[in-house]
């Protein structure tokens, strides 16, 4: 592996979610306010009940998603239709609706990760800035618009759009060929080491995993930071 040294790079290709848009609380955000309009407490016994049901079925579906088992439209229906039918509330019309609603408003939301504003003002001086995002086309523009972040990143890449998703190198391949960026001068930023960082050493890219929850783990990557702050040291 080759070393990371921050002089080389000219671009840096951030992931979106959990990585500068903090989609664990913005997500949590909205459930919390849907679970209230769609009068949630009749079924559920509360919050947490259902939102841990939501996760189950969410991550199981996203890891079907990203291999191609599933259709976006089955993520967004069966994620929300499936737990509310294992709680007794079987209602297709009822769940796509909720479903819509949460793609509509969830984007809207505009937590960003610490650091996120001071990090992109302090790294748009010295680096072409670019965004890698596995997801829906128009929900992450919109994210990206809500939260005022959009102006920092010349090129953004969604999965949506390319057709293929990270970790697949042909994701990568196709971000730095379209930015004209040398591979050495490229630096990939992410929190998840299945998709950001495996995709990254897979098509040969220095990397920088955002271990904010500082899980253990074995795998070996170039950089490890545990928070955004510490970019400002390495870069
Ligand atoms: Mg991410």
């Amino acid at each position: 592996m080759s070393k990371f040294e921050p002089m080389k790079y000219r671009h840096i290709f951030f992931d979106l979610d959990h990585t500068l848009w903090d989609f664990k609380t913005n997500s949590l955000a909205t459930l919390q306010e849907l679970f209230v309009t769609y009068k949630l407490s009749r079924v559920f016994d509360d919050f947490d009940s259902f939102h841990e049901k939501y996760e189950k079925h969410n991550l199981r579906l996203w890891n079907l998603y990203r291999r191609g088992k599933v259709t976006r439209q089955a993520l967004n229906f069966d994620r929300f239709y499936l737990p509310f039918s294992e709680a007794g509330f079987d209602d297709p019309v009822i769940a796509g609706q909720f479903g819509k609603d949460y793609l509509a408003i969830s984007p809207t939301k505009t937590k960003l990760m610490p650091y996120t504003l001071e990090l992109l003002n302090y790294l748009k001086a010295k680096y072409t800035l670019h965004i890698i995002t596995n997801g829906f086309r128009e929900v992450q523009e919109r994210k990206l618009e809500m939260c005022g972040i959009r102006p920092y990143f010349n090129k953004v890449f969604i999965s949506d759009l390319i057709g293929v998703q990270k970790p697949n190198i042909r994701f990568f391949e196709y971000a730095v060929k379209s930015t004209n960026a040398r591979k050495k001068e490229s630096l990939v930023v992410g929190d998840s080491l299945e998709v950001d960082i495996a995709g990254a050493q897979n098509y040969g890219l220095d990397h920088v995993f955002f271990n904010s929850k500082q899980i253990s783990h074995e795998k070996k990557v170039m950089l490890e930071i545990s928070s955004l702050k510490q970019l400002f040291d390495f870069l």
